[in-house]
């Protein structure tokens, strides 16, 4: 009963911060919620607003101008439920589903923009150095993110803002592994797709750490 509230709980989430990354961006009001179709700004009944279900429901077609529902909320809401049935069960701690949390958001809204909302990233920094406490490596990579503010270091004042994230969680040495991987997959996603242009870095950063944490969870299975 308690896992069914915690997915409910999740979901609604979900539907939140998929709120949130559609609008910080385009500096729209996040609180008066998603009460109108996108396309043809039809009023949205109840029924059409249940996390994940509506979406299945009406097929990802809206109901009234038959345009495409976007996938962002259905794909956060299952991901948001997974990662809380993992926390249930203790395969995951408050910082590390908090770094995912964060990693998920600021990963699209790279991928979107090129560019994160300060105020989403200090949200979050906020919350998991008040968790963990404050680390020396959070200096490095905040002082990295100051000098890639004014000079073009190649990785962008997000990637390193994104590192502080994680920097008070896991030791350097794996922090810099991160780093690595993230690196060398985004160096073959560029060759393979033949992309041109600047990268969107925070997504490998956060396959990196992805696959760090299930590679260490995986003997504790
Ligand atoms: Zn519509």
């Amino acid at each position: 009963m308690l896992l069914f509230f915690l997915i409910l709980i999740a979901m609604t989430l979900a539907s939140f911060t998929g709120l949130v990354v559609d609008r910080l961006p385009l500096g729209l009001s996040i609180i008066t919620g998603r009460s109108r179709c996108d396309h043809c700004q039809s009023r949205l009944r109840p029924f059409e607003l249940i996390p994940l279900f509506s979406f299945l429901i009406q097929g990802g077609y809206c109901r009234h101008c038959k345009a495409k529902l976007s996938w962002l909320y259905p794909t956060l809401e299952v991901l948001f439920s997974l990662l809380f049935i993992l926390a249930y069960y203790q395969l995951l701690d408050l910082p590390e589903s908090l770094i995912l949390i964060a990693s998920l958001l600021l990963s699209i809204l790279d991928f979107r923009h090129q560019e994160i909302p300060f105020s989403l990233w200090l949200f979050f920094a906020l919350l998991i150095t008040a968790i963990n406490g404050f680390s020396l490596s959070q200096v490095l990579w905040l002082s990295f993110a100051l000098i890639a503010f004014f000079w073009d270091l190649k990785i962008g004042p997000g990637d390193f803002l994104w590192l502080f994230l994680i920097a008070g969680d896991i030791p350097l040495l794996k922090q810099v592994k991160i780093l690595e991987i993230a690196s060398i997959s985004g160096i073959l996603y560029y060759i393979i797709l033949k992309k041109k242009g600047a990268i969107p870095f925070i997504p490998f950063l956060s396959i990196g750490y992805l696959g760090l944490l299930i590679w260490e969870k995986i003997p504790s299975l």
